[in-house]
């Protein structure tokens, strides 16, 4: 049932709309294919929303796509789609394109044993592939709209808009369920969790990022099913949990992770970080985290940048002091006990996650800096104030001071330090002494 939704109802506003999707669509267009905004983007705009990124979905091929523009990519093995850039360094964009995909049951799939060691021959030449429990490890077989409609996650996010006939196309009432703020999977929940069991953390991350009720079958088989996370890559799973709490709503997705039973057992981070009850621990070291992910939220609210090497550094801050304060009281010295600390840490919580170095290096920098705080004297108080992360350093340490873990005067030292001119500096250092 295909329903086309006119601008009189569906009142998109197109100032809300980005140029260079449009254009993408256009071009696409032009060339005789057919070209829509789609996914997230046109929820957030029938919500209101500017969304903050644009994907487009056609029926042209990935390579007929990356023939069209200057600068396309075609990436994704799992799912290949195309990424068309616009300019360059920050400024630059990326708008996704993906080619409509069929609707195939798992019986004509070709099923392959799945885990993570699933050698690449074994996958090789096939387009539709699914491990031994159903999850989808390839899906990349064309087809019409409806059907590509009807392989997307939720109601809310299987609607199409085309921006020159300023319409919408829904096939499953997304409309409605956007109104009504119901959050409602595409067929069969369970069939649906089993072929991407992540769809049950952005069920979590779409309700809590937007306020939507999830609606009774959608939500039912969520408990039992969450084992099934355990096949899905760790690399994935990492980004769907930092995604998760990076929406601006980090605080209002725990409270629904732990409300569908998820908060525990599913993310080591979070394990290292909740009570056996799923919630922030009492005291200084709930605080901590709570005032970490409040400020992140602010930040995405406010359309600042969010590093998840900060927040995560604050996640797991607990537990890397209290093996701190261990190794010193073992008689540690206290710089390579922290350094310690942290490969432990990171030993138990983050593993070797490939391509997480830049992160890893940015947590461990921040924590680093913590002792150097300390000192107020010698020409470490400059180098430290001249180092690329201090800033987040610097914020780091208020947030402790904040939590009473440390002196309020030494974060208020080292903002001024920051801050002074020299005399200032020199007048600073004098009386530190
Ligand atoms: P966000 O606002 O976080 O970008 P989004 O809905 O745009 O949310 P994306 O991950 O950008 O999420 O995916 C774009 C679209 O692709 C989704 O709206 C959905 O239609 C489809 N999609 C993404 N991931 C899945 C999935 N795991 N299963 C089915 N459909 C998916
Ligand atoms: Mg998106």
């Amino acid at each position: 049932k295909r329903v086309e939704v006119q601008v009189a109802e569906h009142r998109i506003d197109p100032d809300l709309l980005d140029d260079r999707a449009v254009k993408v669509v256009q071009t696409l267009a032009d060339a005789g294919f057919e070209a829509y905004i789609v996914g997230g983007a046109v929820r957030d705009l029938l919500l209101g929303m500017r969304p903050k990124d644009f994907d487009v979905a056609t029926n042209a091929t990935p390579e007929q796509v990356k023939s069209l523009f200057r600068r396309a990519f075609i990436i994704g093995r799992r799912f290949r789609i195309v990424h068309v850039v616009y300019g360059r360094g920050r400024e630059h964009e990326v708008i996704e394109v993906s080619t409509f995909r069929a609707l195939l049951g798992s019986e004509s799939a070709e099923q392959v044993s799945g885990n993570e060691k699933t050698s690449k021959a074994e996958l090789a030449g096939k387009s539709h592939v699914v491990d031994a429990e159903g999850r989808v490890l390839r899906d990349n077989v064309w087809g019409p709209q409806i059907e590509d409609a009807a392989r997307r996650d939720f109601t809310v996010n299987a609607m199409y808009y085309d921006p020159q006939r300023q319409l919408v196309v829904d096939y499953h009432g997304g409309l409605g369920d956007a109104r009504k703020k119901v959050l409602r999977i595409i067929g069969d929940a369970e069939t649906r969790y089993r072929e991407d069991p992540v769809r049950i953390i952005r069920a979590v991350r779409f309700a809590a990022k937007l306020g939507f009720e999830l609606e009774p079958k959608t939500r039912k088989p969520i408990q039992s099913m969450a084992d099934l996370l355990a096949n899905v890559p760790a690399s994935r799973l990492f980004d769907e949990m930092i995604k998760l709490l990076q929406t601006g709503h980090s605080l209002a997705s725990l409270a629904q992770l732990k409300k569908l039973g998820l908060a525990r057992g599913i993310f080591p981070i979070l394990d290292a970080m909740l009570t056996p009850e799923g919630d922030l621990h009492e005291g200084q070291r709930g605080q901590f985290v709570r005032l970490a992910f409040e400020d992140t939220d602010r930040r995405v609210a406010e359309g600042r940048g969010v590093s998840p090497s900060f927040m995560l550094a604050c996640m797991l801050w607990h537990e890397v002091s209290e093996r701190w304060a261990r190794l010193r009281e073992a008689g540690e010295a206290p710089v390579p006990a922290l350094s310690q600390a942290i490969d432990a840490v990171f030993d138990a919580r983050i593993g070797d996650i490939s391509g997480r170095g830049k992160l890893a290096t940015d947590m461990r920098e921040i924590w680093m800096m913590q002792p150097r705080f300390e000192r107020r004297s010698g020409n470490g108080v400059y180098t430290l104030v001249e180092q690329a992360r201090y800033r987040a350093g610097f914020d780091f340490l208020r947030l402790r001071a904040d939590v009473g873990e440390i002196e309020p005067a030494l974060a208020d030292w080292w903002e001024d330090f920051a801050l002074g001119s020299e005399e200032e500096r020199e007048a600073l250092l004098e009386q530190a002494r």
